[in-house]
């Protein structure tokens, strides 16, 4: 055998990470029915061994603070550590998508929804009576079934991590590891929160009255899906009309959609395929998968936006950097691609040119645009607030979820369950890069409007521009480095609550 080099670990791990991605691919997307996953780690025991986290431990530690080994090794040092964690908890893993891609649950008796399209299904449901039954059902098979297995996942990975002892606490390891410090963002997320909160008990009850006819007292999470999922609408976002209309709208930013066939659109309907939408790079930058389970009308258009942001930073990654560069690195960025494309659904005149919207209704639209990017930023200000709570390990396991519910209601003004405490939870903090991918589109979108002008995104010489500066760069820099780059400014909240505000009062 020989010995482990840096060379091979990028190799091997490049060939491991795409069996992985291949293989969850096939299974959220409805192909396969389980994800083999076990067979994969077995495969390539040495890359997810000791071994190899020893090594990547070695490159870190030796490489000089600021050069570019040492960007490259805390890379590899990261993907190592979640790889190994990911390991300890494969078997959890396949138990939770076979489980997934097969629960049902009962409505009251009446009729069996499968588990995965319960979201799908309290959005459109046409009465709240029946909306609120399905969310009914829908918590006690999680509460059961779903929630005991994301637990002892939470719990085997956060142990698994404490005890690397490369930092003291999970909290501590996340921000050695990453560089990211998520005591700063919490206060910057409590602060928002806290600074938001008029304009937020201003706007809540009109659309509650408005749209579903009920009082803030009332308002339930599954009253917020069927609010946000923006049926009033879907009349100017016909399904047919989806993928022509970001077809037309890539081919005038003069960016291929599918990037000379790298990319494949999945769109179509699928028994056992995740009502999440989701990238699959499989290999970057050669063959990406875009994959949507269609809910039908704003939606579907906001999401294949996101997707279509990751899709193609993945497939126009440059293909001579090393594995670390164009597999790993700092989320937030590709997540701030995706967010700066699903953001244009909050862009009046891109939503003329490319929708039915017309000028009588676009300006409504737009103040529940606003309405909503305000919401879902308070929620992900509050998701991140409990996570950091779950992981400081100072709250116990058996009142976190009232912690839970308490925190996200709170947050929001929507009364969120229990059941989905450790549901609604995103592992190593990948809140945290959706926050400051939130914060970086806005950078990003300010610099493109100074080089390309307010209409930059059917401006044929911005795809381009963008392409070569940005997506080529694939995840090198992290988003810190890249907001500085495009436009020499720190990452904030305060552009977005601006822009929320002029969306509110048009
Ligand atoms: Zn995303």
């Amino acid at each position: 055998m020989t010995a482990l080099t840096l060379e091979r670990l990028r190799r091997e791990g490049q060939a491991f990470s795409e069996e992985i991605s291949r293989e969850g691919y096939l299974a959220h997307a409805g192909h396969k029915s389980t994800a083999d996953l076990q067979p994969i780690y077995e495969r390539h025991a040495e890359i997810v061994g000791e071994g190899a986290l020893e090594l990547t431990l070695d490159l870190f530690r030796s490489a000089a603070a600021g050069s570019e080994e040492r960007r490259s090794a805390g890379y590899l040092l990261e993907w190592q550590i979640e790889s190994q964690s990911g390991r300890e908890v494969v078997e959890l893993d396949e138990r939770e998508i076979a489980w997934e891609s097969s629960a049902v649950i009962d409505v009251a008796g009446a009729r069996r929804v499968p588990y995965q399209r319960a979201a799908i299904e309290i959005a459109n449901a046409k009465h709240r009576q029946e909306r609120l039954a399905i969310d009914e059902a829908r918590a006690k098979v999680a509460a059961a079934e779903h929630s005991p297995l994301r637990l002892e996942r939470i719990q085997r990975e956060k142990a698994y991590i404490e005890e690397l002892e490369i930092a003291p606490g999970y909290v501590g390891t996340f921000e050695a590891l990453t560089g990211i410090s998520l005591a700063d963002l919490g206060s910057q997320c409590a602060a928002f929160i806290a600074d938001t909160q008029a304009m937020w008990d201003d706007t809540l009850p009109f659309f509650l009255r408005r749209s579903l006819e009920i009082t803030p007292a009332e308002a339930t999470r599954a009253d917020a899906l069927a609010l946000f999922r923006g049926r009033e609408f879907d009349g100017a976002f016909p399904a047919s009309d989806l993928e022509p209309a970001i077809r037309r709208h890539a081919a005038e930013l003069a960016i291929d959609p599918l990037a000379g066939g790298r990319i494949t659109f999945d769109l179509a309907e699928r028994e056992g395929k995740d009502s999440r939408a989701f990238c699959a790079p499989v290999r970057v930058p050669e063959e990406v998968y875009l994959v949507l389970r269609p809910h039908g009308g704003v939606t579907d258009y906001t999401t294949l936006l996101h997707e279509l942001g990751h899709a193609l930073h993945f497939a126009y990654a440059d293909p001579h950097y090393p594995f670390e560069y164009r597999w790993l690195g700092d989320n937030s960025v590709t997540e701030g691609y995706a967010m700066l494309f699903d953001h244009l659904m909050q862009d009046r005149g891109w939503l003329l040119r490319y929708t039915g919207l017309g000028r009588n209704d676009v300006g409504e639209f737009l103040r529940m645009a606003s309405f909503e990017e305000l919401h879902f930023l308070r929620r992900y200000c509050a998701k991140l607030l409990y996570e950091l709570e779950v992981y400081s390990g100072k709250t116990g396991w058996d009142v976190l979820p009232e912690a839970y519910v308490e925190t996200l209601s709170t947050a929001t003004g929507f009364r969120y369950r229990s059941a989905d405490a450790f549901i609604d939870l995103d592992p190593r903090f990948y809140s945290s890069r959706y926050l400051r991918a939130w914060q970086l589109q806005s950078v990003l979108a300010q610099s493109l409007v100074g080089r390309f002008d307010e209409d930059w995104f059917r401006n044929p010489a911005a795809g381009p521009w963008i392409v070569e500066n940005l997506f080529a760069e694939g995840q090198r820099e992290t988003a810190t480095e890249l907001a500085v780059r495009a436009s020499g400014a720190d990452l904030s909240f305060a552009p977005l609550a601006s822009a929320i505000e002029r969306g509110l009062t048009g």
